[in-house]
């Protein structure tokens, strides 16, 4: 192969459509079973009308949805009709477990058998890895703990006391659905910062150097919203006026029925769910030592710095649908030059 693409989000199926064009030999490998990358797997409560807005996949404009409809079946019929009209043929499920150098080219270990390429295009998004911080006495607390990734609704935690741990838009977003079913409790680690900047262009494109200067340094990159701050919607606003919103800073562990505060006070629940973000699914690249000391991996454009083979598309910068378009074709363009190169050499 000349490239291998991991993942079909929108990221890997931006670099396929792009690498298709400029008649690169490649192919398209997901874990998953049908196409719609993560959007498959969000709760079902999250509905077009509070998602923040999808990009196009290329080529194709995503039409204006219905508000009311659950993004999780309205994006993989969207991705399912992209790679439909575009001839992208995804071999799913196929699950990649490792990368290693093998003499010059990378090899790609699957648990469907093993590629070799010139290239890789890693679009693996993090919705594999949601990350969950430890506090002192988790296990033994006798109530459910979830991670965002896994709420299904608000309905299941009716007449229970719920806390919602985490500063970012999921955590507020399930945290206004379960406060209609349920009392609730709002803990964050900063104090949440409120924007009502609408979300234009510019913004968009401050927030996307912020996180791009990190990654270039090789440091771990942010969340979006570490960067733009909660957008007072008015659901927020409402909920900032009846108390739901009101915040409270970390507990210092964790006990058998609830969660205690440094000046002892204690607050029972039935739950906690933890809305305490993702971090990138990048374990099958560890054979190829790509992390910098600061954490990261630091990247020159899409290009991985310490292997020039390896891209990351939908990393840190181009971790949103407009990011993730405009890093597939990036990264095409990037290894259509490099692969001509090392030709005419
Ligand atoms: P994904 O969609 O996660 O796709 C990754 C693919 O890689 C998956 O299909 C998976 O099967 C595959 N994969 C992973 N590991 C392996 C492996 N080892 N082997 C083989 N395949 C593998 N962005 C916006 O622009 N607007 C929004 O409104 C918005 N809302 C969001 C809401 C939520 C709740 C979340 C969590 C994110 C949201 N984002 C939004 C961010 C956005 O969804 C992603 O940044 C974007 O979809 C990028 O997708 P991706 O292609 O990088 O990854």
């Amino acid at each position: 192969m000349d490239v291998v693409v991991i993942g079909a989000g929108q990221a890997g199926l931006s670099a396929a459509y792009f690498l298709k064009r400029a008649n690169l030999d490649h192919v398209v490998l997901d874990a998953y079973v049908g196409p719609g990358g993560a959007w498959r797997h969000r709760w079902p409560t999250l509905r077009m009308a509070t998602v923040h807005g999808i990009h196009d996949l290329p080529g194709m404009p995503f039409a204006e949805p219905d508000p009311t409809a659950p993004a999780n079946e309205v994006l993989p019929a969207y991705f399912a009709d992209f790679e439909r009209r575009n001839g992208i043929a995804v071999e799913r499920p196929v699950r990649v477990h490792a990368v290693r150098d093998h003499g010059g080219l990378l090899r790609v270990e699957t648990d469907r058998g093993a590629w070799e390429t010139k290239a890789l295009v890693n679009a693996t998004g993090t919705w594999t890895r949601p990350f969950l911080p430890r506090y002192p006495g988790q296990e033994r607390f006798q109530g459910r703990q979830l991670h965002s990734s896994q709420y299904r609704g608000p309905e299941e935690f009716s007449g229970q006391h719920v806390i919602v741990v985490g500063g970012g838009t999921s955590a507020v977003q399930q945290l206004l659905e379960i406060a209609r079913h349920a009392t609730t409790t709002w803990v964050t680690r900063r104090e949440p910062e409120f924007s009502d900047e609408p979300f234009t262009p510019e913004l968009g494109r401050t927030v996307v150097a912020k996180v791009e200067e990190r990654v270039r340094q090789g440091l771990p990159p942010r969340s979006v919203v570490s960067v733009t701050g909660l957008s007072l919607t008015p659901a927020v606003r409402e909920a900032l006026r009846t108390g739901v919103l009101d915040r409270r800073p970390m507990f210092e562990r964790i006990t058998e029925d609830g969660v205690v505060w440094p000046d002892g006070t204690h607050q029972r629940a039935d739950a906690i769910v933890w809305a305490t973000g993702f971090r990138a699914a990048l374990d099958h690249l560890a054979p190829l030592h790509l992390r910098t000391p600061g954490g990261g991996i630091q990247l020159d454009g899409t290009r991985v710095v310490a292997d020039p083979r390896v891209h990351l598309v939908g990393y840190g910068p181009s971790a949103s649908t407009v990011g993730a378009t405009r890093a597939g074709r990036a990264a095409a363009k990037e290894i259509k030059e490099s692969l001509s190169r090392r030709e005419a050499a």
